[in-house]
């Protein structure tokens, strides 16, 4: 029995079959086009394959996730032009006759962590990525993260010091919260060159500053027994050590647990599937739902 993936993204939609638990197999990445292109090129890759038993679509959101939706497994109210409302799921079994279990992309690399990964072993973690935007999943007592929709660590309002930073923010909906000020696309804009050409130290201290605010809201909040934080920012060199340097320093011994302490660089921690996280992960969500009885 084997299991199908997507890691639907903005810009890339990573498409890939099992190869037995946390392998995969033939994988073939598509760029994010029209909804009816994109999921069109899914469904051919996919229907070349005999045997599978279903699909799992770790998704860019804001995605529906109530079951008792009538547009539950659609994308919702994203910025993305031509996405908002897409109906992903029922476009999907259409086009293959097969179930397809839906969850947001950060929940499925969360899931990829927990069985192969990072948090392997762990009932309550928290899974962040920074890159052009900013996401946040993982799992509580053991089940992944929803609630009234799911959610939505990148736009937790974070401390924002206009006299250090006049920076408006990038985020459409509310200009400076966490994405507004921290992400990929903040930085370009902020600074005018993306993450990977800014080498001024005091632009990585504020990086830094914001990230740290961000997750120790995570940690009051969510209790996480880790936090794996990955993305394209986080490849910055030494960003990771800054960070966990601010955390510790912002939560000031209050929470006495040594994960926070002399252990935080065992706490906060880079993924360790890297950037095949979330496919493998989507794909734990099509053989889990299968178990599940859909
Ligand atoms: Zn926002």
């Amino acid at each position: 029995m084997s299991y199908g993936g997507i890691e639907a993204g903005g810009t890339k939609w990573v498409c890939a079959i099992d190869d037995g638990p946390g392998k995969l197999g033939e994988t073939l990445t598509l760029p994010t086009t029209t909804p009816a292109e994109t999921i069109a090129n899914a469904a051919a890759f996919f229907s070349r394959s005999n045997g599978l038993a279903g699909i799992g679509v770790g998704s860019f959101g804001p995605i529906d996730l109530r079951r008792s939706s009538s547009t539950w497994g659609s994308i919702t109210t994203t910025p993305k032009p031509g996405w908002a409302h897409t109906d992903i799921v029922s476009a999907l079994s259409a086009a293959l006759g097969l179930p397809v279990a839906f969850d947001t992309d950060v929940n499925a690399a969360a899931l990829g962590e927990q069985r192969w990964g990072a948090a392997i072993g762990l009932e309550t973690f928290s899974y962040i990525t920074v890159g052009t935007g900013i996401g946040g999943g993982g799992m509580a007592n053991g089940r992944l993260l929803h609630g009234l929709l799911h959610p939505e660590v990148g736009h937790m309002f974070v401390p924002h010091d206009r006299t250090r930073d006049p920076f408006d923010g990038v985020c459409p909906y509310h200009g400076d919260c966490f994405e507004g000020l921290a992400s990929g696309g903040a930085i370009r804009a902020r600074w005018g060159k993306p993450a990977e050409q800014l080498d001024d130290p005091a632009a990585w201290e504020l990086e830094a500053e914001y990230l740290a605010f961000g997750l120790a809201n995570v940690v009051c909040t969510l209790s996480p027994q880790r936090i794996v934080i990955g993305g394209g920012v986080m490849k910055r060199a030494g960003l990771l050590d800054l960070v966990r340097a601010r955390l510790r320093g912002l939560l000031a011994g209050y929470i006495a647990a040594p994960e926070l302490g002399d252990k935080i660089d065992d706490y906060v921690v880079s993924p360790a599937l890297g950037d095949r996280a979330g496919v493998l992960g989507a794909i734990e969500l099509a053989r889990r739902a299968a178990l599940d009885g859909g």
